[in-house]
């Protein structure tokens, strides 16, 4: 696909066309299934100056606080009694926890289930990603927001897109499954900015790819920013799609916080109609989840994990798609991925993807 068809798709040329052929794609790859992900976010604290992100270091009204690993492992290991194949490790780039604690974290539930455990973690040093991945994590999640390289440094002050794009690099070397993504709509981000990114995004050949809508956070700098638009960012999930059909495409929570028409939990519906496969109710305890807000409207919803995870269900079987208990590996990378873990002589449970469906 070239520039000019990307744009011309942005802009709404027959979207009719563009999503039937994303759900079409999707379900020649993945059926009816929809991978669910618990995602436990145990840190709200960030060293990093994000412009557009509320747990950004310089916000002295975010609410902060770190759950005890303890409190990690436990909320990690309501996802498998929840019918959940796979658990989000989430933090902001928080380095009081080293890497020791978060290995036994790992480990802990690794032993104790059979979880694909994801991290996401920000930029943890080389050697600790190494030491991460032979205690059992199966996956990392590294956003870059955008790839132009200008836009990038203004949005994440002292930070590099090369950086970054060198360490996607690097996990995919250490035997991880790499995930990133994109915001769609971000102050300065250009119709041709995005189609660049939805290209480029498609060329790293990754894992999982996410496109989410910018949602402005008042304490933030870009709090007086419109919002990203939910058609483009739902053609920008349906191009990705269409442009890298193995990959898993989760629909964002960011969806969900969109305000006004069309948006909320149809707007997450509709996402599973542009090519999103995976959705990640959170299992961040309700005593802090509040706090994990990186643009408001995320985890507002007061209900406990076990009621947030039966919504989730329902909403599944309503748009006529069913909930998956598999890990769910992306089938680009189980086989090449899946060889390189053996080889390793780490686990990987990629042998349970097929036929483990949860009938509710
Ligand atoms: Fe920190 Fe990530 Fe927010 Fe940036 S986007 S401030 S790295 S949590």
């Amino acid at each position: 696909m070239n520039i000019q068809t990307v744009l011309d798709h942005l802009r709404g040329r027959d979207d009719q066309a563009l999503f039937a052929e994303a759900e079409a794609v999707k379900h020649a790859v993945f059926g009816r299934q929809v991978y669910l992900r618990g995602i436990v976010e145990f840190s709200s604290h960030c060293c990093k100056r994000c412009l557009y992100c509320g747990l950004r270091a310089p916000n002295a009204r975010a609410v902060r606080y770190r759950l005890p690993p303890e409190r990690v492992v436990q909320a990690a290991l309501l996802a498998p009694e929840l019918g959940l194949g796979t658990v989000v490790l989430q933090s902001g780039d928080d380095y009081s926890y080293d890497v020791r604690t978060l290995c036994d974290m790992v480990r802990a539930i690794k032993d104790r289930s059979t979880l694909a455990v994801t991290l996401s973690l920000g930029d943890r040093p080389l050697d600790e990603l190494a030491r991460l991945r032979d205690s059992g994590a199966d996956r990392y999640l590294i956003k870059l927001e955008t790839t132009d390289p200008g836009l990038y440094a203004r949005l994440r002050p002292g930070e590099r897109l090369e950086d970054r794009l060198a360490r996607v690099e690097a996990l995919r070397r250490l035997g991880y499954e790499v995930g990133s993504g994109i915001i769609v709509g971000l102050p300065g981000m250009t119709g041709d900015i995005l189609a660049r990114d939805v290209l480029r995004l498609a060329e790293l050949d990754l894992d999982m790819l996410a496109a989410g809508p910018f949602v402005p956070h008042p304490q933030t700098p870009l709090g007086g920013e419109p919002c990203g638009g939910l058609e483009t960012t739902l053609r920008v999930t349906a191009l990705l799609r269409i442009l890298s059909p193995r990959s898993n495409i989760p629909a964002t929570s960011a969806l969900n916080s969109l305000p006004g028409a069309g948006a909320g939990p149809d707007a997450r519906a509709r996402g599973l109609h542009a090519g999103c496969n995976v959705i990640m109710p959170s299992l961040t305890p309700g005593d802090v989840r509040r706090g994990y807000e990186i643009y408001p409207g995320k985890n507002v919803v007061e209900a406990g994990a076990r009621q947030v995870v039966s919504q989730v269900r329902a909403a599944i079987h309503q748009e006529g798609f069913v909930p998956s208990a598999a890990p769910g590996f992306a089938p680009r990378s189980t086989n090449a991925a899946g060889t390189a873990r053996s080889q390793a002589g780490r686990g990987h449970c990629g042998g349970q993807e097929r036929g483990q469906v949860v009938a509710d």
